[in-house]
């Protein structure tokens, strides 16, 4: 049976983006390849803020403290951190997926799964999780990515049987793709040709964090180079 190590589990409503407003399970993975310690930070500064909060002072993900500057999701890659997400695996965590549902199974609900990063290793467990029993109803997935990591051939090829199966199942990937105000380089976060693969078996929207000109100008930019990767992947031929 695949393990998943789970930082958070909780429903909610969608507040953003294709299914804002839907009722919803968030899975938020452990792990993270960035820092994006350059949010909130004058261009070029590095946010210390998470440094200073003391893991050995807490017991729960949840009871952490919110953190202005940086990543607002540091404790769900920071390996300081990693005691508050434990390695659970797919029985358990379709379990505890079903049990925050109002009804106890899939309804009009959709699942996201966030992180940290959601598609680095994790993707190898994935298919164990979706084709447990308890996860039967679901008709719609959410990845929160930042568009940096392929999909393996496996499970690309397991999501496009899984939308397959019936007609109303539905793959979307939310990809935050980070500018250089999150302190990562440009060559290493803007990764188009990797974005434009999850178009083959999803669903893609792009969002962006500004706070100034320059940011959107880099938004802009960053567009621009998302679109001359160019159309592509079932979504664009079914569109004409
Ligand atoms: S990509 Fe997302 S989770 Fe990872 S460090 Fe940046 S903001 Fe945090």
């Amino acid at each position: 049976m695949s393990k998943i190590k789970v930082a958070e589990l909780f429903y909610s409503i969608q507040g953003e983006g294709r299914y804002m407003g839907v009722p919803s399970v968030f899975l938020r993975t452990f792990g993270c390849n960035f820092k994006c310690q350059g949010f909130g930070m004058p261009r070029g500064e590095s946010s210390n803020e998470a440094n200073n909060v003391d893991p050995s002072k807490y017991t729960e993900y949840k009871s952490l403290p919110l953190v202005s500057t940086g990543c607002d999701s540091y404790a769900s890659w920071d390996p300081r951190f990693k005691h508050l997400s434990p390695l659970l695996d797919t029985d358990e965590i379709a379990d505890a997926i079903v049990h925050t549902l109002p009804h106890r199974e899939w309804r009009e609900e959709h699942l996201v799964i966030t992180g940290g990063e959601p598609l680095l290793g994790w993707q190898r467990s994935y298919p164990d999780l979706l084709e447990h029993p308890k996860m039967k109803g679901l008709k719609e997935i959410t990845f929160e990515t930042n568009g940096t990591q392929e999909l393996t051939p496996e499970f690309k090829h397991y999501l496009g049987e899984w939308t397959a199966e019936t007609w109303f199942r539905e793959v979307t990937f939310s990809v935050s793709a980070k500018l250089p105000c999150s302190g990562e380089k440009w060559e290493d976060a803007i990764r188009p040709e990797v974005v434009r693969a999850y178009r083959d078996v999803g669903y893609v929207y792009l969002k962006f964090v500004v706070a100034t000109a320059d940011d959107v100008r880099d938004a802009v930019l960053a567009v621009h180079e998302f679109k001359q990767a160019g159309p592509g992947g079932k979504r664009d031929a079914r569109q004409g």
